[in-house]
């Protein structure tokens, strides 16, 4: 059998450019003391809440989103929340020619939130996850938001708990969910670093679509102020926007089982797959040099296959399916 030739690029994007990094020096100076870091407190008791941008500096998305309530001025009504523009000198390498590399300086910033890198720090990012911890800790909930490679549907990534389950269902998010196991998916994510320190609080990651449409920015928001309101947090005259993309039939609950690695350079998808197809039991996926590499499990989905496999390199998610449709209560 052929092998299909690699139609990956990586200075090629499958979106166009429509959005592209603001100027943030405005607000570089945070009140907490830390670069890029605003806390605004209601002055009345309430959640803690953290919401990150940039975890991903060419995740644009979220910067937007956090942009938006600062310069609309938009004050939580009870409880404080935490704004937290995450890998900016990264964000300020981007360039328009590579625009994927700009996702980091040194290191993946979210791999890096794991007492294995945050004890010895010989990087950027994890230098910088250091002056953000406290932040991350003292927080009762966390919203992480990120954007994809390919303009797939949106999607929702927790661990999987109860108190996580039913807070994202009643976010009405019309799109998938993945769901994880503490300790089973990427070692040292932002998200299991929180739900660790979390007491009953919601620790969520919103993948809100492709890094550079800017739908992906009104989806941000979307789920930003959602995520606010569901804490009751956020005035009743905010009018909520609409999600940004139209919900299809990706939507409802999958359970992330394996990750994926190249182990040779020969890897090769045995199509160009942008995510969420899905598979039978021992259907073929992937050639990796000699090896034919079948879905493991039935109502197999693919999420997030790599643009450009690399050996030794996590190249794809496999979950599985396990709802057709999002919870409507
Ligand atoms: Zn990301």
């Amino acid at each position: 059998m052929s092998v299909p030739p690699c139609r990956f690029s990586i200075a090629e994007s499958d979106a166009p450019i429509e959005l592209l990094p603001r100027d943030l020096s405005a607000w570089q100076q945070g009140n907490c003391g830390v670069d890029y870091v605003h806390r605004l407190d209601s002055g009345h008791k309430g959640p803690e809440l953290v919401i990150q941008a940039l975890t991903h500096g060419n995740e644009i998305c979220g910067a937007n989103a956090l942009l938006w309530l600062l310069e609309n001025d938009i004050r939580p009504t009870k409880g404080a929340m935490t704004l937290i523009f995450a890998n900016v000198e990264a964000y300020k390498t981007f360039d328009p020619q590579r625009p994927f590399a700009s996702r980091c300086l040194n290191v993946d910033m979210n791999r890096v939130w794991h007492a294995s890198q945050l004890t010895k720090p010989d990087n950027h990012e994890a230098l910088r996850a250091i002056e953000l911890l406290p932040f991350i800790e003292n927080a009762d909930s966390l919203l992480d938001l990120h954007s994809t490679t390919f303009a797939v549907t949106p999607m929702l990534i927790y661990p999987d708990n109860a108190c996580n389950r039913q807070f994202a269902d009643r976010l009405a998010f019309p799109f998938p969910h993945l769901l994880y196991d503490l300790g089973s998916y990427h070692t040292g994510m932002l998200i299991s670093e929180h739900e660790r320190h979390s007491d009953g609080g919601f620790s969520l990651v919103a993948e809100c679509g492709q890094h550079f449409a800017k739908a992906t920015s009104q989806q941000a928001l979307a789920t930003t102020l959602r995520f606010l309101q569901l804490h009751g947090m956020l005035k009743d005259t905010i009018e909520l926007p609409d999600w940004g993309y139209s919900p299809d039939s990706d939507a409802g609950h999958y359970r992330i089982d394996r990750v994926l690695k190249a182990e040779s350079e020969k890897f090769r998808f045995v199509e160009l797959f942008k995510g969420f197809e899905q598979f039978d039991k021992g259907e073929l996926i992937a050639i990796d040099d000699q090896e034919l590499i079948a879905a493991p499990f039935d109502n197999c989905a693919l999420i997030m296959p790599a643009r450009v496999p690399i050996a030794g390199e996590e190249v794809v998610t496999l979950a599985e399916r396990i709802e057709t449709s999002v919870d409507k209560n």
